[in-house]
């Protein structure tokens, strides 16, 4: 997935305060993923109130919708830097290929996990046997500690976890009793529920996260806040349990992403994460440099590199905004000294 918004509004992240165990409902954007053949995307974060949920920084939801309307996914290869993507599907299939020379198919109820680190390319894909796109793909924030990693790319098949009236896949932490067994850089949590209508599932949560249920089908209530399909409720840091409700006729299909908050800066431009204004203005001069048809290798290995055999033309960059890249807060408060 990459974004693809004409002009990637400039988003600096940071923590602040919220009430404890307050829910707050989000809405989505609607975002064209762009490309010659263009899908719409629903983006819930990052946004104006609230840019990060623990180090999550970015949740784009697309579908169901038939490939031949939209013509599924048609990402060609564009870079990241300094933060991992997770791709999980509920329906059709995805062809991913990356610098690293990862090439790997992407089928529901596995996640995918590409670390960008210090920098990778990938393209994206719907393949030939896709009739349906419907899924998420979410980016994590790496902490300072880790951002210059080396690119690497897992792949992790949950066993979903039957409870009473609810399934569970926990694709990254611990959840409900199940836990990953893929490395997280901070403390954080990914996992797919699925609720039966008229059911109620209780998790004890750890207070020091804050959480984030996307709802992809149904509706449901998350605390006693009444949350609708596309929806993102934001659940702050304080809350011990989440108490999730199907409330409509039918089951419920639901993302749940928590982290301990994201104490760091961090500068969001396009399909990078950094810590400023310079460090982003880098790594759009490096992709492009990388793109020139003449390019000199540089002084030992590409920043990005390009996927071998994608056959498909990489993404530009977009032009930079004229005004810097300025730090705003994670939740639109003013960062206190
Ligand atoms: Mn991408």
């Amino acid at each position: 997935m990459s974004n693809l918004e004409i002009d990637p509004t400039p988003v600096v992240c940071s923590s602040g305060d919220e009430a404890p165990g307050l829910v707050e409902i989000l809405e989505p954007r609607e975002v064209p993923l762009g490309g010659p053949r263009a899908m719409d995307v629903r983006r819930t974060l990052p946004q104006r109130s609230r840019s990060l949920i623990g180090a999550w920084c970015f949740l784009d939801h697309y579908g169901p919708e038939p490939v031949g309307v939209s013509g599924g996914m048609f990402v060609p290869p564009h870079p990241h830097t300094g933060l991992q993507t997770v791709s999980w599907l509920f329906a059709g299939e995805i062809e991913h290929r990356d610098s690293a020379g990862n090439h790997a198919l992407i089928r529901p109820g596995q996640l995918n996990l590409m670390t960008a680190g210090s920098g990778i390319s990938h393209s994206e894909v719907a393949t030939p046997a896709a009739t349906m796109m419907h899924g998420v793909q979410l980016w994590l924030a790496l902490p300072d500690a880790t951002r210059h990693t080396d690119r690497t790319f897992e792949h992790y098949a949950p066993e979903p976890v039957a409870g009473d009236g609810y399934t569970l896949s926990v694709f990254l932490g611990t959840f409900g009793g199940a836990t990953s067994p893929v490395a997280t850089h901070s403390p954080l949590v990914g996992a797919e529920l699925r609720l039966a209508a008229g059911h109620s599932a209780s998790f004890e949560v750890q207070p020091g996260f804050e959480h984030g249920i996307l709802v992809d089908s149904g509706s449901v209530e998350v605390n006693g806040t009444a949350a609708a399909a596309r929806e993102l409720a934001y659940v702050a840091p304080g809350a011990t349990t989440l108490e999730v409700t199907a409330t409509g006729d039918g089951p419920a299909t639901l993302i749940v992403i928590g982290g301990e908050p994201f104490d760091e800066d961090i500068v969001m431009w396009w399909n990078f994460v950094g810590r400023t204004h310079e460090e982003i203005v880098e790594f759009r001069a490096a992709w492009a440099a990388e793109l020139e048809p003449a390019a000199e290798p540089a002084n030992g290995a590409p920043r990005f590199g390009l996927p071998p055999d994608s056959g498909l033309r990489p993404l530009p960059a977009p032009v930079l905004p004229n005004a810097r890249l300025r730090p705003r807060t994670r939740n639109g408060h003013p960062r206190h000294a």
